[in-house]
């Protein structure tokens, strides 16, 4: 009774987002204080709603959407999360909960205008050690690690070193929680050869939007476990995944060619990614690619690679092209192998199209390869550029296409409004290392690039970088090259039926089964987009 009491309180409330938690504290202190055998009344201490709170949960990385929430969560247990959905399902006018991962979505997507935002990050301190385990069978070489969704993925990579193993397929920055990133795809340089991050995984425990605790797999409730990879936070909180592991390299060697002909630099990377079996020893372990279009700096704020003495050089390339295109590829050894992994490479580059002269190579070791972006981040702090507005844009294009992209896009619009500050991420993926059953969307190609328009903005000027990505999408749209948003944001249902396509059916009936009332990740604004 004493719960529902102060959790229909709470609904009261929602809605009102001045609330102060005094005033819920003091409304029912006596009661909470005196019944103390109502476990979960434990709730009430952990829903916060003081100005730090609240303004760390209605920011995100993006720094350009800022929804308020009534409340925020900060579980110590995953009893917390299930019995909050519970009672806003059972509740007569439901409220709605995002889970907050770090927050580095960039148009609002873990916010909850007037709902509850789940600080999934609190979660990390009441593992009792279990956070992280790592098991398997080493005489069948598998290998896994059960993470909780809060976890973050620098986390993940270092607790697995410590056996010797680690997870095959990262993203470019680490400090991303598991549940984020499987709630979109997770991709990288390795997606080509070991698909995203959500192919990656065995099993999750999942908290869905009635407040069930589901373990789901390919086995079990797969229809679940399905929706959830890549259901943009939809279906269910992700309180525990199974990551694959693998023996963990101890070195990289970091490759990066130039071109000054964008076909030969898409030719080259197709043919590069064409070689990707998991198992196939030929094979690179990560390939990427950017533009280079600074006429002052040929490195950008997510990494510094190239010699300083070769700068002018470079520079002097891009001031005659306008644009450069970059092949950045890895491969990974150990130290007994040296030799063998330095003539593997030189197979694979022969025949390649770069213009002779400007490869450059390092050799780092497996955890800075990993952990590269971090630098970048150290150092746009430090000035103080970190937590400026980030209009990003990333999308997928379909092979058959990315030749108009270039012309279009990169030579149109991004070079003659000389937009260079930033980077600008192009490579290309295997469409056969993703999984169709799950939620997340890609072209309907074999091979398909992945485009990121990661721009570093002013406070002043990221309208006008948002004004070149709606200009983007609309010239897109209008030669008739179909891309796909990853890390989706759109205004209309019609929008969002047109980015599902083919699986649109499909996501609304696993919403209707899984968050039948339409309580999660509000922020996405699909079925909460008013
Ligand atoms: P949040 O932003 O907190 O949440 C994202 C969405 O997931 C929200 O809808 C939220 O409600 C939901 N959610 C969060 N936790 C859970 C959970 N446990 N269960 C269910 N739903 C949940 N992405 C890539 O794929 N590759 C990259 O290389 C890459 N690099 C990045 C670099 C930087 C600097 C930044 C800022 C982002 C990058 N991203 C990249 C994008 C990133 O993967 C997504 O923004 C991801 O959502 C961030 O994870 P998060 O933990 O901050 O999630």
């Amino acid at each position: 009774m004493l719960l529902f009491l102060f959790l229909s309180f709470l609904v009261s409330t929602l809605g009102k987002p001045k609330l102060s938690t005094n005033c819920l504290s003091s409304k029912f202190q006596n009661p909470v204080h005196q019944n103390r055998k109502l476990q979960n009344l434990d709730i009430i201490s952990k829903l916060r709603d003081d100005h730090d709170a609240i303004e760390l949960a209605s920011s995100d990385y993006g720094n350009m959407v800022h929804e308020i929430p009534a409340s925020i969560l900060y579980p110590t247990s995953i009893n917390d999360i299930e019995t909050l959905i519970k009672f806003a399902h059972n509740n007569s006018a439901p409220f709605t909960i995002a889970a907050r991962g770090q927050g580095h979505s960039v148009r609002g997507q873990a916010m909850a205008r007037n709902g509850v935002v789940v600080n999934m990050r609190s979660l990390k301190n009441h593992r009792n050690g279990f956070g992280i385990t790592v098991s398997g069978t080493p005489s069948m070489g598998f290998f896994y690690a059960d993470v909780g969704g809060e976890q973050l993925w620098i986390d993940v990579l270092n607790a697995t070193l410590e056996h010797g193993l680690a997870p095959v397929s990262f993203t470019d920055y680490l400090y991303l929680t598991v549940g984020g990133t499987l709630s979109n795809a997770g991709i990288s340089g390795q997606t080509f050869r070991y698909g995203p991050q959500i192919s990656n995984v065995y099993e999750m425990d999942v908290i869905t939007g009635e407040g069930d605790f589901v373990t789901c797999s390919p086995e079990k409730n797969r229809k679940l476990f399905y929706a959830v990879l890549g259901g943009l936070g939809q279906f269910g909180i992700i309180v525990r995944a199974r990551i694959a592991l693998e023996p963990a390299p101890k070195r990289v060697k970091w490759v990066r060619m130039l071109y000054n002909d964008f076909s030969a630099f898409t030719k080259d990377q197709e043919s590069l990614i064409s070689l990707n079996g998991r198992k196939q020893k030929n094979a690179l372990n990560y390939l990427e690619g950017l533009l280079l279009m600074d006429k002052g700096t040929p490195e950008n704020w997510r990494s510094t690679f190239f010699p300083l003495s070769d700068h002018s050089r470079i520079i002097s390339l891009v001031t005659k092209y306008g644009i450069i295109y970059c092949i950045e590829v890895a491969k990974y050894y150990d130290d007994h192998i040296l030799n063998s992994v330095d003539k593997e490479l030189q197979v694979l580059f022969e025949g390649l199209s770069f213009i002779p002269g400007f490869t450059f190579e390092k050799d780092v070791s497996y955890i800075d390869f990993l952990n590269r972006v971090q630098s970048g981040e150290q150092k746009l702090q430090s000035q103080g550029l970190w937590d400026i507005p980030h209009p990003w844009l990333n999308l997928f294009v379909p092979k058959s296409h990315i030749s108009d992209f270039n012309s279009i896009v990169f030579k149109d619009i991004v070079l003659k409004r000389n937009i260079t500050t930033g980077l600008v991420l192009v490579y290309p993926m295997n469409r056969n290392k993703w999984d169709d059953r799950m939620s997340a969307v890609i072209p309907d190609e074999d091979v398909f690039y992945t485009i990121g328009f990661l721009h570093v903005s002013g406070f002043n000027d990221w309208e006008t970088i948002d004004l070149q990505n709606r200009d983007i999408l609309q010239s897109c749209y209008n030669a008739g090259i179909e891309v796909k948003q990853y890390l989706p944001n759109y205004k209309t249902m019609e929008d969002w039926k047109n980015h599902f396509s083919m699986k649109w059916r499909t996501f609304q009936e696993r919403k209707a089964q899984f968050d039948p009332k339409m309580i999660l990740s509000p922020g996405q604004r699909i079925f909460n987009n008013n």
